[in-house]
């Protein structure tokens, strides 16, 4: 296979990845040879090869099987750089509006979302007190409690927070070193740092930073020995004075195989919780998302009553709001009228019946497996095979469209698997639904055989 072949072939990740991830990560990849089913890609750092391989390295693979190459692995090397250089620092910027601006060079956090700032950030009674501490600590005063926990369930802002808090630091002092990153981005690092041999660069780069912020942090449970990093990071910054932030889906006693010395830890500081949201929130959500839109859907009406109909109906969580929102408003340009609770209903009926009633996982795996006539164990389980596969990325599919769960969540539910197993899972439906009647009416059998 040559560059150029792999050239027209990357083009089949577009749609899995969009197109701000094809042109930052996929496109700037060059083969260099496939050989022994090792299929090697040159990429200017090690920061970018390892988030290309983590992320997308999967995809990668499976669009190589696909195109009739014989791939068991895929790796990214630098040029003229020895493997052990790893941890340098990352130097390349996104070209993306929204990840532009992102991480000062030479430290080692993960990109900011530039929408995800304090002016975007609705207020209302059951964020109010994280949203005041994440105020207090984005005015970069003295340390006045550390580490400022915020925790709370999926899409309840807790990612948007730390975001608007690190925006604003940075905002206020340019020179501070403010790092943010996930719990897992964490311990790729760390992980990445052990097997290079390169920890004191590591813990020299953690220990110097001014603002540390791990969101969900839950994910390092049960993981020992970056728990042991963590803490040893932790106390160092602590000791110095340095403020840290951390967020997770639950209470710190709540997350089981943390050790107690970290829970007590994480706790000796500020704990606030985000709340689930209530109706007025909701609302309030959606008047400033319409407000965004409005702007690049300039021409597009609503009916009165439309968005307090869907901050009644779709109580779940605001990213199920906004992609709702999105939802509507994409279809309403495209179809060039009003947006009336009609076309509402319509564009958005599996979201609103989803939160009628509440359709698990579990029953969608069961329906599925009975539907295609193959045990529960093999469509959970780790069998690669079509007759499994196929019937897995239904049950994927069906999961992400007909309950609130989120894509790690769903990968846990099937077997652990990684979430962007499951987005790829989703997206395949997506398209073989486009190309192959048998799977639109089979999917349209089993929504209406669950949602009875
Ligand atoms: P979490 O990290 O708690 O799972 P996120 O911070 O990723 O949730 O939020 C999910 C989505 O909902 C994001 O697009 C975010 O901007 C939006 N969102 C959540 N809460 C609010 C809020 N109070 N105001 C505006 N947008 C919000
Ligand atoms: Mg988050």
């Amino acid at each position: 296979m040559t560059n150029e072949t792999w050239g027209e072939i990357r083009e089949n990740l577009l749609s899995a990845v969009g197109k701000n991830n094809y042109v930052n990560w996929i496109e700037p990849l060059e083969l260099a040879g496939l050989d022994g089913g090792v299929a090697t890609f040159l990429v200017p750092t090690n920061f970018m090869g390892n988030w290309v391989s983590r992320n997308f390295g999967d995809m990668i693979q499976k669009v190589l099987t696909n195109a009739g190459e014989t791939v068991s692995r895929v790796e990214f090397s630098v040029p003229n750089q020895p493997k052990a250089a790893a941890m340098v620092p990352s130097k390349e910027k996104p070209k993306n509006d929204a990840l532009a601006m992102t991480t000062d060079d030479d430290l080692p956090g993960a990109p900011l979302d530039s929408r995800f700032n304090f002016d975007t950030f609705v207020v209302g009674k059951p964020n109010e007190l994280a949203h005041a501490a994440a105020r207090r600590v984005a005015e970069g005063g003295p340390v006045t409690f550390n580490p400022l926990f915020l925790y709370g369930g999926v899409g309840l802002g807790k990612t948007h927070l730390m975001h608007a808090i690190a925006w604003e630091l940075r905002k206020r002092q340019s020179d501070l070193r403010v790092v943010y990153l996930s719990a897992e981005q964490f311990m790729y690092r760390f992980v990445q740092a052990l097997r290079d041999k390169d920890m004191i660069a590591f813990k020299q780069l953690f220990r110097s930073v001014d603002v540390l912020m791990i969101d969900d942090v839950q994910f390092i449970a049960g993981k020992d020995a970056t728990q042991e990093e963590f803490f040893h990071t932790f106390n160092a910054l602590v000791d110095q004075n340095k403020q840290i932030i951390v967020s997770s889906d639950r209470a710190p006693t709540e997350i089981a195989g943390i050790e107690d010395r970290i829970v007590s830890r994480l706790q000796s500081g500020l704990v606030v919780d985000l709340h689930p949201t209530n109706y007025e929130l909701r609302l309030g959500i959606l008047q400033q998302k319409v407000e965004q839109f409005s702007a690049q859907f300039p021409n597009l009406e609503i009916q009165d009553g439309v968005l307090e109909f869907l901050a009644h109906r779709i109580s779940t969580n605001v990213r199920v709001l906004e992609g709702a929102l999105m939802r509507l408003f994409a279809f309403g340009s495209l179809v060039g009228r009003e947006i009336t609770m009609e076309l509402t209903q319509d564009c958005l009926a599996d979201v609103i019946r989803a939160s009628d009633r509440k359709i698990t996982v579990e029953e969608i795996q069961r329906k599925v497996s009975d539907h295609y006539n193959i045990r529960l164990s093999d469509l959970i389980g780790p069998k690669r095979v079509r007759t499994f596969a196929r019937p897995r990325q239904v049950a994927m599919y069906l999961s992400k469209q007909l309950t609130s769960r989120s894509l790690p969540e769903i990968g846990r539910r099937f077997g652990g698997r990684d979430h962007t197993t499951v987005m790829h899972g989703v997206r395949k439906i997506e398209e073989l639904m486009q190309q192959d009647s048998q799977i639109a009416d089979d999917l349209e059998m089993l929504r209406r055989a669950l949602e009875a």
